[in-house]
């Protein structure tokens, strides 16, 4: 099989390249060996959350001068702020072909509440957890209420509720707290205290009956601006269920992101592979690319664990860090294990890590990632640029995803940023 374009990695770099490299014709394939990060992420997209001070940042493009001086090497200083606008402009679309809405407060990130209660900033957020009305009500409320479902083991509206108390947004806000009985799972005998997101999500996909969890809500959140559910609401059915439960209680829900394994991430996550494939994309999944051989600066051959025979003209290298086994740390090295690429890292293990595991510094090891030059190609083990070989998302050296609050953000920008440039060359084969 040959393709124009073969991406290796199906997390959000990998699909948002692939969904691009699709849209503008060409044939195009991703292999993806595992689940990606966005099952254990909150599904909201961060760009650009905090500064090199630490600081709150609420207009991530304003800064991003300011990183281009002082960190020339980061992601965003490579591709620039217009390319990561028109990235996840691009994203944005694309999640709403496959009826999945994101919204953005202007250029600017908004607030939104963590399963902890936490007040935190982000750029892009799923509707149920950040919209227009959900704004105004957030602003404007008096009462709130944090509910959880009997049984599901990953939320606490009290320690939710005491956390939100401690923020000034939140402090004169009357905070109700209590818990919906899901009368078929509590059927089921054994232990309800087994549930996990999942179990609760797809027992809303198939309810029949929304009516005895409305009317819990209403009466656990009477007078409440909104009530605050874990974001476990179904995969496929959620927006219905939603606007069911918004339409008899009268009141407006919001979705609380939840620790993994995550719905909000789920559903984005099969939201870009569907769309990748409606788009006539070939999407290799459980497929691991095990080697691939560089000769003259280019790609030349793919190793393949399936043995499955392909060649491409461009390669995308979309594996992720340390977490999705982009990167592999021996106990002396640490290395990119699919081209051997030159990696930006300190080589010597004590040099890793904060020996106080929760410093404000965080671990020198989450900026570490693959080298490349200022079109993402990515560079071989001397050093040079390899032609036919781009880099895009959490494989990429020189940030800090949770430090600055950037995963997804880098992962969109950089991920179309590639496929830009190999739709470039495509168009115009003597640019290369
Ligand atoms: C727990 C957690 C929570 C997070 N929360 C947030 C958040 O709330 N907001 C936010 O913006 N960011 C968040 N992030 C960061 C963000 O999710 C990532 O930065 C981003 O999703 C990275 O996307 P990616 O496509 O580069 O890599 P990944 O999502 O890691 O995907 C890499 C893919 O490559 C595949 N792969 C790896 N090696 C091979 C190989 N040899 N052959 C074939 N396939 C291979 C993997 O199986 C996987 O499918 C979080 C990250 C984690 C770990």
């Amino acid at each position: 099989m040959h393709f124009d374009c073969f991406i290796i990695g199906a997390g959000a770099a990998g699909l948002c390249c692939g969904i691009r490299c699709a849209l503008a014709g060409l044939r195009v394939a991703v292999a993806g060996a595992g689940m990606s990060s966005l099952h254990f992420s909150s599904g909201c997209v961060d760009l650009l959350g905090r500064n090199r001070l630490g600081e709150v940042v609420f207009e991530p493009f304003g800064q991003m001068q300011a990183l281009a001086a002082a960190c020339p090497e980061h992601p965003y200083s490579k591709i620039g702020a217009d390319a990561v606008k028109s990235g996840l402009d691009f994203f944005v679309d694309q999640a709403k072909a496959r009826n999945l809405d994101y919204c953005a407060n202007g250029d600017k990130n908004h607030l939104h509440i963590t399963a902890l209660g936490k007040v935190r900033t982000t750029y892009l957020s799923p509707d149920g957890v950040y919209s227009p009305r959900i704004e105004e009500a957030f602003l404007n409320k008096k009462k709130v209420a944090v509910l959880n479902f009997a049984g599901f083991r990953d939320f606490y509206p009290e320690l939710a509720a005491a956390n939100l108390k401690k923020h000034p947004l939140f402090e004169n806000c009357q905070i109700t707290t209590g818990e919906i009985k899901l009368p078929e799972l509590s059927r089921t005998g054994g232990s309800v205290r087994e549930l996990r997101s999942i179990d609760i999500a797809r027992h809303f996909d198939c309810a029949k009956d929304l009516g005895p969890v409305a009317e819990q809500i209403s009466r656990l959140g009477q007078g409440a601006q909104f009530v605050a559910l874990p974001a476990i609401l179904g995969i496929s059915n959620y927006k219905s269920i939603r606007k069911s439960l918004e339409d008899i209680t009268g009141t407006i829900i919001y979705e609380v992101p939840t620790l993994p394994p995550s719905i909000l991430g789920m559903r984005l996550d099969e939201a870009l592979r569907s769309r990748f494939a409606e788009l006539g994309g070939v999407l290799l999944s459980g497929e691991r690319v095990c080697g691939g051989g560089i000769e003259k600066s280019r790609v030349f051959s793919l190793d393949l664990a399936s043995r499955a025979k392909i060649s491409a003209d461009n390669f995308v290298l979309a594996t992720g860090s340390f977490f999705s086994g982009g990167l592999a740390s021996r106990l002396d090295s640490i290395r990119e294990p699919v081209f051997n690429l030159k990696v930006l890292a300190n080589q010597k293990r004590g040099n890793w890590y904060n020996p106080t595991f929760l410093s404000k510094e965080s671990h020198p090891f989450m900026e570490y990632g693959v080298m490349t030059d200022s079109s993402l190609r990515g560079l071989d083990a001397a050093g040079r640029a390899v032609e036919n070989l781009y880099c895009a998302g959490a494989v990429l050296a020189g940030y800090h995803p949770v430090r600055e609050q950037s995963g997804l953000g880098v992962a969109i920008g950089t991920g179309v940023f590639a496929a830009d440039r190999i739709i470039g060359q495509a168009n115009n084969p003597n640019n290369s």
